[in-house]
């Protein structure tokens, strides 16, 4: 389903967003930054630039529906934008569009570049939940554990998810602490206590909660498109070591909850309307998913086709002035689950969501090593270590690494669109 706001023709008076790799006219997402002179507030990106959300509104060229909407998207934080209807938010993706058609008067004095701004968290995250829905990642990793049967009976009716840590949800380009933790490798017999040995990156989608719902009131697999307002890359570092000896029974911990990094920009479910894909059919044997979480039209759209990339500037690799190195790309197309299953299952159980609660996917591996979303799987768990053009290997990540991920969407006939990048370099253990 596409509008004139996905017109490929169209062009803007922003000179660098014409053929601009992630945010194009046809893009628009929002996100909230600082100016060099201070002062947060709401944006949309534009080529190199950012269209100042605050400065628009107090102009006040738009009116009715995308009036509304721009009050919304202006503020600290992108929560009660995040809490608009879908129609809403269209009706300001739709002025904003005209506003910066090149056909329109240009307004320069409302863009900031980019590269002076400071980006920071879109929302204030209430919660956060991660998924585990990217099957090719959890049949490698059961594998580890059960050669025969690596995934559970649980997992093909399931969408299986913890409670993650929101607290520690931070925006792209923030450095970020190694963990330290219990660490029991199975040739020790009492753990010790110190910096993680085998950190780890997690390639995933992040999925932005838009209206939500009250507490004890399900959301319909029907309904569940309307509460899913945007997405972004998510970096789900995990520490293996730690998370193989505190994980059971009760799940992920502190091998989890010392970093999350996402992309500051928000991608609205409107740019990424003519990237949608059917689900891919369940292999002959799976069960159907149960009725709760079936719906035609999310089997006929639901997916999603965003192409992923992994890449990693070591300390070796900057010493010597070369390009960061591609650990993996992988596509959203590998997920089992839809982001609306994801949604109402969550929910299904009376759980309440709010605007600006943040859902990871899980790992999005594909089926070959050139794919896996983890270097868990990369490496085989450490023991087949990577060698890197500056002469480095890695099994997991040291200290001064840096992990880039960027995503894109293509389709013939449409212009491209990508999602700005998600990075978080590693500092010494504290
Ligand atoms: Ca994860």
């Amino acid at each position: 389903m596409s509008d004139t706001t996905h017109d490929p023709a169209r062009r803007s008076w922003v000179q660098s967003a014409n053929g601009h790799a992630d945010f194009p006219i046809q893009n628009l997402p929002l996100g909230v930054f600082s100016p060099p002179a201070g002062g947060k507030r709401g944006g949309v990106a534009i080529g190199d630039s950012i269209l100042d959300l605050a400065a628009l509104d107090a102009e006040g060229v738009f009116t009715g529906a995308a009036a509304r909407a721009l009050r919304a998207a202006c503020g600290e934080t992108l929560n009660p934008y995040l809490a608009l209807s879908a129609a809403e938010r269209q009706a300001l993706r739709q002025a904003l569009g005209d506003l910066l058609d090149i056909g329109a008067a240009a307004r320069a004095h409302l863009l900031h570049e980019m590269v002076e701004c400071t980006l920071h968290l879109p929302a204030r995250i209430g919660d956060y939940t991660d998924f585990f829905a990217g099957i090719y990642h959890a049949t490698n990793t059961g594998r580890r554990f059960r050669p025969e049967t690596p995934l559970l009976p649980n997992y093909k009716y399931v969408p299986v998810a913890y409670h993650g840590r929101a607290s520690s949800v931070v925006v792209s380009g923030t450095a970020l602490h190694r963990p330290n933790g219990q660490r029991k490798p199975a040739r020790e017999t009492v753990p010790s206590f110190g910096p993680s040995r085998n950190l780890d990156f997690e390639l995933e989608l992040g999925v932005w909660v838009g209206p939500g719902n009250a507490l004890g009131a399900p959301v319909a697999i029907r309904e569940a498109h309307e509460h899913i307002a945007g997405f972004c890359l998510l970096n789900d570092w995990s520490a293996r070591d730690i998370q193989a000896w505190e994980y059971q029974p009760l799940g992920p911990f502190l091998a989890k909850n010392f970093a999350t990094s996402i992309s500051p920009w928000i991608i609205t479910p409107e740019a990424l309307a003519p990237f949608r894909l059917p689900q891919p059919p369940r292999p002959e044997g799976d069960p159907a998913p149960l009725p709760y979480l079936f719906d035609a039209a999310d089997q006929r759209a639901g997916a999603l086709d965003i192409a992923l990339e992994v890449t990693i500037l070591t300390p070796g690799l900057r010493d010597a002035n070369l390009p960061p190195e591609r650990l993996s790309r992988s596509n959203t197309r590998h997920l089992y689950w839809t982001v609306a299953q994801m949604l109402a299952h969550h929910t299904s159980g009376g759980c309440n969501l709010a605007p600006g609660d943040l859902f990871g996917s899980g790992t999005i591996s594909g089926p070959d090593r050139e794919s896996f979303g983890s270097l868990l799987e990369i490496t085989d768990g450490g023991s087949k270590p990577l060698r890197l053009a500056s002469g480095e290997s890695r099994s997991f990540l040291e200290d001064g690494d840096e992990i880039i991920f960027r995503a894109r969407c293509v389709r013939e006939g449409f212009v491209s669109i990508g999602f700005g990048a998600c990075s978080g370099r590693i500092l010494p253990a504290p």
